[in-house]
């Protein structure tokens, strides 16, 4: 293709100027100084507000990367919204939400989130990344990719650079690059020219529209007792879940003023076509969440736009090459949008990438590490996919949801997490250290979900008018607030084992109190006990006794907090 203007080289190409791909030019930015950084982005910019994209609810990973790997907690703080955890209804066809089960916390938990307008963030992320230095291309579309051949990795620099085109106000133009990211999200350049697309178990679709006003969850009822139950009254920050068998619907507040609206479904359960256009998802609402139908129906002229995913989640063979491409974000592996990984992902992804070229730049050898990092990276989508596949049927128990988002936010905060916040992704030593004990933390974790997926075919699902309240579980707040200890090598070790530890605790409570109601879960209660003496076995040194009053406040409280009202 001839080139309208002369061809640059660039240590690194970052094809889509999306969340991924600009959040990497800025970690690089920020990590080597002077680094060359190019990114070629589709869309015009500014990009609208509001009605731009999906992944608008952070969790603590991504929420950390956001406002302190890169720095940007002053635009979060002051631009975006400080989100309120998240928080499940269990109301399928009900209009009384004061009436219904509850799960979320009173107050907010010490480490933040936030709900983040795409639009208003990526424009903040363009501007930053050309403040800082990045060549951002706007409104210009890669057309083709020449990789680089095998070899380019090695450290000796034998092979020549990447080479890609775009095309810009109807010119090509290309430039070369030593990296070459894909960060072009589900057009994935990289992985259809390498053929690296997987698809996985979990199948599941997803419709969302944006409308132009507040949904103010905290006045559908007058209820003095159940407003004053969240400190501050302010539930409409939350990630608000509305669940039912098989699906659950998102509300997030926007800082634009507007609010997302989304329903995602397995599919046999509720197939798509009942729902993919803005007035069938109204019909829907009107059977299965009738108060945000009476919120909507009101506001319909207030619709900003409608989109839909056919069967979401996918996996991806590989995503780092020592032959120095990578992929990123979506242009990979993307899981299910329930607990909002999307940007913990991006957030772990750009660290590994990070990591390659530091390795790169100071001339060692790629090989080892790009395939221990991508291992590594797919057994962290291997476990969290297990918190979804499946399980969409749990959905509708008010019984055994909370108990399962309980397990979920344990496994999160108390393993993924913990290696994030204290930085220990890329520490191959620390990790090879913990090898086992993350493999046994890992299976118990399958079989806690199998334990669940049994318990829901057999619970009452009592639905009581109370509020499972996580802030009231002293444990699982100082799991939260854990994050921001500050670790050496050997507290984190210990960090990882006290973490296994509640594990193991609450896996074994979890066990005995669905099997104490349902004699028939046994036998898949054996199964987690048998996982579950495998995680404490390493239980000599400083551990304490399973039944010293230091390890009873995970069972006590676990039980205080979620079965009482069932009785
Ligand atoms: C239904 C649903 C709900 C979700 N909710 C959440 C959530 O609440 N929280 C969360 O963290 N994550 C969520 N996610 C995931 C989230 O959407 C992704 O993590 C995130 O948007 C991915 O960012 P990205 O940069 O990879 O892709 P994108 O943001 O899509 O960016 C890719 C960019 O590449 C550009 N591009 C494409 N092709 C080309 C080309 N040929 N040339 C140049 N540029 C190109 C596009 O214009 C785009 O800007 C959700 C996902 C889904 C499906």
């Amino acid at each position: 293709m001839p080139l309208s203007s002369t061809e640059h080289h660039h240590y690194v190409v970052i094809m889509g100027g999306g969340l991924a791909g600009l959040t990497l030019a800025l970690q690089l930015k920020k990590r080597f100084a002077g680094i060359d950084v190019q990114v070629v982005e589709r869309r015009p910019h500014p990009v609208p507000i509001a009605a731009h994209k999906v992944g608008e609810s952070s969790v603590e990973i991504g929420a950390h990367y956001f406002d302190t790997v890169l720095g940007l907690k002053p635009h979060l703080q002051q631009q975006q919204l400080k989100k309120f955890g998240f928080r499940f209804f269990f109301s399928e066809g009900r209009r009384d939400i004061d009436q219904v089960t509850e799960l979320g916390a009173s107050k907010v938990l010490p480490v933040p989130s936030y709900q983040i307008d795409r639009g208003i963030f990526e424009n903040y992320l363009a501007e930053e990344a050309r403040a800082q230095g990045v060549t951002f291309i706007d409104g210009a579309v890669v057309k083709e990719i020449h990789l680089a051949g095998a070899g380019a990795g090695t450290g000796t620099g034998s092979a020549g650079p990447h080479r890609i085109t775009w095309q810009r106000d109807g010119d090509v133009q290309g430039a070369t690059a030593t990296w070459l990211i894909d960060a072009c999200g589900r057009a994935g350049l990289i992985k259809r020219k390498l053929g690296l697309a997987q698809t996985n178990a979990h199948a599941c679709d997803a419709v969302w529209f944006r409308i132009k006003d507040r949904i103010a969850i905290d006045d559908w009822t007058d209820n003095p007792a159940w407003r004053a139950r969240c400190t501050p009254p302010e539930r409409w920050r939350s990630t608000n879940h509305l669940v039912g068998a098989g699906y659950w619907v998102w509300l997030i507040p926007l800082a634009s003023g507007s609010h997302s609206v989304g329903i995602v479904a397995d599919p046999s359960i509720h197939p798509l076509d009942t729902y993919n256009t803005f007035d069938k998802a109204m019909e829907w609402l009107r059977t299965y969440q009738p108060r945000l139908f009476d919120e909507l129906d009101g506001k319909r002229h207030l619709l900003q736009d409608f989109a839909f995913f056919k069967r979401f989640s996918y996996g991806c063979k590989q995503v780092f090459s020592a032959d120095r491409w990578a992929l990123t974000g979506e242009a990979g592996l993307f899981l299910d949008p329930f607990y909002s990984p999307g940007s913990d992902f991006i957030a772990i992804g750009n660290t590994y990438i990070c990591e390659l070229i530091a390795r790169d730049r100071a001339g060692q050898p790629l090989g080892a590490h790009a395939q221990i990092y991508d291992q590594v990276f797919h057994s962290f989508y291997d476990s969290t996919l297990a918190l979804y596949t499946g399980q969409y049927p749990i959905f509708a128990d008010p019984e055994v949801l909370p108990v399962k988002v309980i397990w979920d936010y344990t496994y999160y905060w108390g393993v993924l997490s913990q290696m994030f916040f204290h930085d220990r992704l890329a520490d191959l030593s620390s990790m090879s250290k913990l090898k086992d004990e993350l493999a046994h933390c890992q299976k118990l974790n399958l079989a806690v979900q199998d334990f669940l997926r049994a318990w829901s075919l057999v619970s009452k699902k009592r639905n009581p008018a109370v509020m499972l309240d996580q802030a009231a579980l002293p444990w699982f707040a100082e799991l939260n607030r854990s994050l921001t200890d500050t670790l050496d090598e050997d507290g984190f070790r210990r960090r990882m084992q006290k973490s296994a530890r509640q594990l193991h605790d609450l896996a074994v409570e979890i066990c005995s109190r669905g099997s104490d109601e349902h004699p028939s879960l046994q036998a898949s209660a054996l199964q987690v006990l048998l996982q579950a003496a495998k995680v404490g076995a390493d239980d000599s040194s400083d551990h304490p006794p399973h039944d010293s009053p230091e390890r009873r406040p995970v069972a006590c409280s676990f039980e205080r907090m979620l079965f009482p009202a069932l009785a």
